[in-house]
């Protein structure tokens, strides 16, 4: 009988590390009701990983404050680009929708080896970001100066740029947007915004309103307002740089 052979890291400390990560890269508190929110398990069991994973030397805490230490942003960064990688190719190779993909590659995300990665990646000519347009970890992508939809006023235009990771985890939300088109590249328009906050964007000639949690997360760059002249007050306005 073969001998057990421990896993080079345990898959939760995987899930683990990688939600600590996407949690900050969001500017999330990192703290353990929001990683049990992320991860959709219980506090205690939270709490009792946490003490594992310190004891591991992957996470320190600060108060009520998790950090990881370098070991653990490793580990999550391998994970987090792994995750990315295989949303790329789950969607542009073999055509899953936006949803299907982000299930799908929180699984590849644990399996893949370091020379299918590699391979992953000369197939997809080095890609810089997800379908969702976050930024694979080492791709060395610098992403422009962006705002989020909400501060668009009426009548801007904008680029989507990317649907943060939070957004990835909120049920039936990568569905809507992916059949409304609110992708990143695609160009819209804010049509109108409601006293609640739902921002409605004209984009590929489809209508479609956006709530507010959606709207302060999705992040665009703007477009410098029209110069047509028929709209003398925002003379000296331009914020964005192409
Ligand atoms: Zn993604």
């Amino acid at each position: 009988m073969a001998e057990y052979q421990t896993p080079e890291f345990h898959p939760a400390f995987e899930e683990y590390c990688e939600a600590i990560w996407e949690l900050k890269e969001d500017q999330v508190d990192v703290i353990q009701a929001r990683v049990a929110e992320r991860l959709r398990v219980s506090r205690p069991a939270v709490s009792e990983m946490i003490k594992r994973m310190q004891a591991e030397g992957f996470v320190t805490v600060d108060g009520t404050t998790i950090n990881l230490t370098e070991a653990g942003q490793r580990l999550a960064e391998r994970v987090v680009r792994r995750h990315r990688l295989a949303e790329r190719l789950l969607t542009d190779i073999l055509g899953l929708s936006w949803a299907d993909a982000h299930v799908e590659a929180g699984k590849w995300e644990h399996v893949i080896s370091e020379p299918v990665e590699e391979a992953i990646n000369r197939l997809l000519d080095n890609p810089t970001t997800c379908p969702h347009g976050n930024p694979i970890p080492g791709s060395g992508y610098t992403p422009p100066d962006v705002v989020p939809l909400s501060e668009v006023e009426v009548g801007g235009q904008f680029t989507v740029n990317r649907i943060p990771e939070e957004l990835e985890f909120t049920p039936g939300l990568l569905d809507f947007l992916e059949d409304a088109t609110v992708q990143p590249g695609y160009e819209g328009e804010v049509t109108a915004v409601s006293p609640d906050g739902t921002v409605t964007v004209e984009i590929e000639g489809k209508h479609v309103g956006i709530g507010s949690f959606a709207a302060e997360r999705i992040l665009v760059t703007a477009s410098p307002a029209p110069t047509d002249g028929t709209d003398g007050k925002e003379a000296s306005s331009a914020t964005a740089s192409a």
